[in-house]
């Protein structure tokens, strides 16, 4: 996964290696730091954890890590440094909110909700009552996902926005 963060190279190192901690995961490939056009730099980087796959669309020799650990790593990389950025996630602020807060670190600080799971299995409930977006949760836990409406990226990038009161 690749992340956009405004910290310079050596603490997005460290950064990175306290986040696996936290969500006791490994980095099994050595973190790169490609150049990036939004922020001070990128680095891309690679999970191992607890999923019954295997990392890297099946072609990693190690498994992948579950939805869980990597939101636990995500949350330490976006508690270092709110305005990194990632092919998911705009912000620590678009993180919390489409992922209901579940990863907050002050909440859940050792590891992950009780409820965590190798997979979870995320279906619609529901759109808000403004519409600007939908709710997912998860049949088997509480976890809830939600993403913007709108019928293009621009319209769900709008969305996004207001909600988020950017
Ligand atoms: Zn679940």
């Amino acid at each position: 996964m690749r992340i956009h963060t405004n910290l310079d190279t050596d603490t997005a190192d460290k950064v990175i290696h306290a986040a696996a901690e936290h969500a006791r995961v490994t980095n099994p490939d050595t973190p790169t730091f490609p150049g990036s056009r939004s922020h001070a730099g990128a680095v891309t980087v690679n999970l191992s954890g607890s999923s019954a796959r295997r990392a890297r669309m099946g072609r990693a020799p190690y498994r992948a890590a579950t939805w869980d650990e990597w939101g636990m790593f995500l949350a330490a990389i976006f508690d270092a440094d709110p305005t990194a950025r990632t092919s998911d996630y705009n912000s620590q602020k678009h993180f919390n909110w489409a992922t209901g807060g579940r990863f907050d670190m002050r909440k859940f600080p050792v590891l992950t909700p009780q409820d965590t799971h190798r997979q979870h299995r995320f279906t619609f409930t529901g759109n808000a009552a403004t519409n600007a977006y939908r709710l997912y949760t998860c049949e088997t836990c509480s976890a809830t996902l939600r993403r913007p409406n709108g019928n293009t990226p621009a319209e769900r990038a709008s969305n996004l926005a207001n909600i988020l009161g950017n």
